[in-house]
């Protein structure tokens, strides 16, 4: 994958983070800064762990804890240089699909493979 395409990727992902975990604050704890830098990924992933620590993690919804645990999945695979393979088939994953889905860790075919299977 294009490192170009990579670090924009990156940012759209700490962006969600980012808004998540504003979403959060808003919902009683002020212990959630905001995160300019883009090169804190660590920091982030720190970040989003503590908050499933904390109480307000029982007030998200499923949906949230699932988002909140993807994006951050994805910034450990970035930070570890794995970003962008199948987690099944140890493929590439399209890059188009990256853009649109940028946490997605199964490419096209073992997605629908798994979609199907849940059916
Ligand atoms: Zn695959």
């Amino acid at each position: 994958m294009r490192k170009k395409v990579q670090d924009s990727i990156k940012r759209k992902l700490i962006r969600k983070m980012n808004e998540l975990l504003e979403e959060l604050k808003g919902a009683g704890d002020d212990d959630i800064s905001d995160v300019e830098s883009e090169n804190v990924i660590g920091d982030i992933v720190d970040r989003a762990n503590s908050v499933y620590e904390m109480q307000i993690y029982d007030k998200l919804t499923e949906k949230e804890r699932i988002n909140l645990q993807e994006i951050s999945d994805a910034l450990k695979r970035i930070e570890g240089g794995v970003y962008g393979k199948c987690i099944v088939c140890g493929k590439a994953i399209e890059e188009r699909r990256l853009v649109a889905i940028p946490e997605a860790k199964m490419c096209i075919i073992c997605k629908s493979a798994a979609e199907k299977r849940k059916v």
